[in-house]
């Protein structure tokens, strides 16, 4: 065994709207790239929030995407989710949709209608997955894991209870399929309990700190709204609870191919954003009201 160490503890840039319903701070890219937090490619964190009543709910348009997936994990608050391929759901408190775009959707996503007309606490992380290139154009799919659906293992000593949304946590698998490794473990922590993690050195890992605040490796403070990135060095680290807390644990494979990126378009290539374009503009993404 050897320890993982922490690399960095960042606080939670400025907030900017996308729509007018995702209060979010951009984690990724941001101070780490894409490429060196593949195959987590962007994280939006929309700390919690009180969005007031309205009649008409608050969110983004109809906007396309190709080449990787989008997670969204609801801690606070209802999203509701359509595309152009004719999945829609609404996820609630410690639901998760997972959305893969692949050759391309287009798709809406807004607070529920009736967590809008009562207003509410809203708290969210959107995550995108990267997908290799031999994936990249493949069928649009969609998840939604409940989370009743979802495995947990509850920890030694009442110390608290490991949510395995993808990948996998002491041999208990998660309910989410991925197309390359990649662990989301949602940990949930009582006060003074501590959970043990271990993941391959070369997986970009990092953490996001949702409620409480934590101890990583006994000596690393993170606090609520915080995100920790891990070296890639070692495999093993700790996680203590300051007080009851619960903390985002990812760590995936990294993609070793090139990314070009622009704006909702993540491939390999120029030439396969502008084809992206041409095809968005072209109607080839479906349609959707
Ligand atoms: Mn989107």
């Amino acid at each position: 065994m050897s320890i993982k160490k922490v690399e960095a503890v960042i606080s939670a840039p400025p907030f900017h709207m996308v729509g007018d319903g995702f209060r979010v701070h951009n984690f990724i890219p941001g101070r780490y790239s894409m490429e060196r937090m593949s195959p987590f490619i962007m994280l939006d964190y929309g700390s919690k929030h009180y969005f007031p009543p309205t009649d008409k709910p608050r969110g983004v348009d109809v906007h396309p995407h190709r080449g990787f997936e989008t997670v969204t994990i609801a801690y606070k608050g209802k999203v509701a989710h359509h595309d152009s391929a004719g999945n829609s759901g609404i996820i609630g408190e410690g639901d998760v949709q997972w959305m893969t775009a692949a050759s391309g959707v287009l798709h809406k996503e807004y607070h529920e209608e009736n967590f809008s007309r009562q207003g509410g606490d809203f708290q969210m992380v959107q995550l995108w997955v990267n997908l290799p290139a031999k994936f990249k154009m493949s069928q649009p799919k969609y998840q939604e894991i409940t989370n009743d659906t979802i495995s947990k293992v509850s920890l030694e000593n009442n110390e608290g209870v490991v949510e395995v949304i993808a990948g996998e946590y002491q041999q208990v698998k998660g309910s989410a399929e991925t197309f390359t490794p990649v662990h989301l473990l949602n940990s949930k922590l009582n006060k003074g309990g501590k959970a043990t993690f271990n993941f391959p050195a070369n997986y970009n890992t990092f953490i996001i700190v949702l409620e409480g605040s934590v101890v990583l490796n006994e000596t690393s403070n993170v606090d609520y709204n915080c995100m920790a990135v891990f070296s890639n060095e070692g495999t093993d680290f700790s996680i203590e609870a300051k007080e009851d807390a619960i903390v985002l644990v990812l760590s995936g494979e990294p993609i070793n191919e090139p990314i070009y990126a622009h704006g909702p378009f993540v491939m390999n290539t120029r030439d396969e954003i502008i084809q992206a374009f041409n095809d968005f503009q072209n109607g080839k993404f479906g349609t959707l009201n």
